[in-house]
């Protein structure tokens, strides 16, 4: 193979393309003892310069190249950027849903269904102001995200904070992932973004031009709105203003090409899930909930308030339903049942319980997540049985496959 033929082949560890796909080599020089090459890297904010060196060594030394190794790393470029963005969304190139190493329903499949909605408050909008009516998924009411067509949104959802939504929202993308699904989070929980501290997610969104880029950890990407927050700052975005960022998100970031986007949303029923019930009205809700029979009344308010959403409210997962103590006796700490009554209420299924980790607490608390997620094994099995569940379901209303111009 040609030199340029094989560094062309690299995979890039932050957009999961290869350098070819995605235009990042420039100069290749080759001596007799040495080879010297530019690589651009794409947007600002680009962390994975040391993964990528080590995957281009390790790509010429399996190809059997010996010559001793320049490189040098440049960013792209203004222009390089724009048809970099314009590549990823779908505009020019077929580059918008063909990850390499993506399940089967990665690319081609797809793309007939779904593409093909115009933007419709497309200009102003990061990379919708690239003029892009290009390969944006509308749905009937919604905003044009960049999400491909196969896409399932998952709301996860409480009746109030502390229920450990935040945790069932990044277990149950660790369980998908390891069921082999591509999976993204939306950390929009305002009232406390934790998802990319139990990630251990340590770097911000990249950008490529006006495109936004969530970072990624063990194959997930997640944004949150708390990396457009200053820490120390309280949330006084309300309203308008939050619906304005989150439709920016929606629009202007960019996932891959992934099976399901989790939704870690805020507790209760205010403007920022409003904004994402119009936005997104094809997620699908799991309201998560705890065993006391009391705390219902508010996890049912939280159901009824996403039906006349008109979202669709797909299950109910219990949490901390249990304690394993080491004999293998199991204590139900906050009593039992919980789950249960708010599904019957609510008609919808119970998915599953999930019992107390201490492990899960832990590596949630240390951004240790996906590293720990073995660690209890009985933890573990409840989200995977969960994922299993949900996988198994049909999606509720189907994107709507027309052209459709607003
Ligand atoms: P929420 O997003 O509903 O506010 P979190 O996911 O932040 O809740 O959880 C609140 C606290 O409870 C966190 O400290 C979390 O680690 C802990 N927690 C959540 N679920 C479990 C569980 N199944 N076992 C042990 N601790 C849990």
């Amino acid at each position: 193979m040609e030199l340029r033929e094989i560094l062309e082949s690299v995979e890039d560890p932050e957009l999961e393309r290869t350098m070819g796909q995605l235009g990042m080599i420039s100069e290749v020089k080759e001596s007799r003892k040495s080879i010297s090459v530019s690589i651009h890297l794409p947007g600002i904010g680009y962390s994975q310069v040391d993964e990528l060196r080590a995957r281009i060594v390790s790509g010429l030394e399996s190809a059997g190249v010996k010559a001793s190794l320049e490189i040098d790393f440049v960013p792209m470029d203004e222009s390089e950027q724009l048809e970099l963005s314009l590549k990823l969304i779908g505009v020019v190139g077929g580059l918008a849903e063909s990850a390499p190493g993506s399940d089967s329903h990665g690319a081609a499949g797809h793309d007939g269904a779904g593409h093909g909605a115009v933007d419709h408050e497309g200009a102003g909008h990061g990379a919708a102001g690239h003029g892009a009516a290009g390969h944006k998924h509308g749905s009937d009411t919604g905003v044009a995200t960049n999400l491909p067509a196969h896409t399932r949104v998952l709301g996860i959802a409480s009746g109030k904070g502390g229920v450990g939504k935040s945790s069932v929202s990044v277990n149950l993308a660790l369980a998908l992932a390891s069921i082999g699904k591509k999976v993204s989070i939306l950390d929009a929980d305002v009232y406390g973004f934790s998802v990319p501290a139990m990630l251990g997610i340590d770097h911000p969104p990249m950008a490529i031009d006006k495109l936004i880029i969530p970072p990624m950890k063990s194959g997930i990407r997640c944004l949150s709105m708390g990396y457009f927050v200053a820490e120390d700052q309280p949330v006084i975005w309300r309203g308008p203003m939050l619906h304005k960022a989150l439709e920016q998100f929606l629009t202007d970031s960019w996932w891959g090409a992934i099976d399901y986007l989790i939704i870690d949303m805020p507790p209760g029923t205010g403007d920022v899930t409003l904004s994402l019930a119009q936005y997104l009205p094809n997620m699908e809700i799991f309201v998560v909930t705890t065993p006391q029979p009391a705390a219902q009344r508010v996890a049912q308010r939280s159901a009824y308030a996403s039906k006349k959403l008109r979202l669709s409210v797909r299950g109910v997962i219990e949490n901390m339903s249990w304690f394993t103590g080491d004999d293998g006796t199991r204590y139900e700490i906050f009593g039992s049942g919980g789950g249960a009554l708010l599904a019957d209420t609510i008609s919808v299924a119970l998915i599953g319980q999930i019992p107390i980790s201490v492990n899960l607490r832990k590596a949630g608390d240390t951004g240790t997540a996906s590293e720990d997620f073995d660690v209890n094994q009985e933890a573990k099995q409840a989200f995977i049985d969960i994922a299993t569940r949900i996988d198994q379901m049909k999606p509720t209303k189907r994107r709507s496959p027309e052209l459709k111009l607003v």
